[in-house]
């Protein structure tokens, strides 16, 4: 992470991967990131509890209700969503550093935080993950298999309506192959 201002024309484009619950985000994250660790994903807060495997400062930083709460009323988050249950916000001050010191940052939020990344900051670019079918969504939130069925069944309702947003999007990326989005999303970036 460079610490050295870049003039503010230099600057990189904030970058915001949204897209539904269960399109594959993460994954083609984090095959972006294994290739180059140069763009730096921002981490959420989030009241979510964590999965097996995930890690604290790593894939979220898990919060109680009482430090979201905080979180928003200090003003802290960049934005901030309720999806499925749980809270999840973006750390506005990292964000901010990273784009200072001329480092391309990628969000990867819901739909909700999308929106509010276009009011907040003008020049951020939406990119939305869309699935290659309905149908092919459906079995990749089904087979998850670490969520009881009610979960499903809320994140399925979700990706419905997130389904309906793409228009409200700059680009739209559908989730073929990992390998060719994570490459259109670096070019998107100027990364490559
Ligand atoms: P999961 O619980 O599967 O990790 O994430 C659920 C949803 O929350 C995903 O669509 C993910 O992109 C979104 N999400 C993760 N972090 C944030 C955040 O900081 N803000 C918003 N608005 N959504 C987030």
């Amino acid at each position: 992470r460079g610490t050295t201002p870049v003039s503010p024309d230099e600057r990189p484009r904030l970058t915001v991967l949204s897209g539904p619950s269960g399109v594959g985000k993460s994954t083609v994250v984090a095959h972006m990131r294994k290739e180059h660790p140069e763009v730096w994903l921002s981490v959420s807060a989030t009241t979510r509890k964590p999965r097996p495997g995930e890690q604290h400062g790593v894939h979220y930083f898990f919060v109680s209700d009482e430090e979201m709460d905080k979180l928003i009323a200090n003003g802290e988050l960049l934005e901030w969503a309720e999806f499925a249950g749980n809270r999840y916000g973006t750390p506005r001050q990292a964000v901010i550093e990273h784009l200072e010191a001329g480092v391309p940052v990628l969000l990867e939020i819901d739909l909700q935080g999308a929106r509010q990344v276009r009011e907040s900051m003008a020049d951020a670019q939406l990119v939305f993950l869309a699935p290659p079918s309905w149908e092919e969504l459906v079995r990749r939130l089904t087979g998850r298999g670490t969520e009881p069925p009610e979960v499903i069944e809320r994140r399925l309702e979700a990706a419905k309506t997130e389904l309906a947003a793409e228009p409200e999007f700059d680009v739209t990326l559908v989730n073929t192959s990992v390998e060719d989005v994570a490459r259109e999303l670096l070019a998107l970036m100027n990364v490559v």
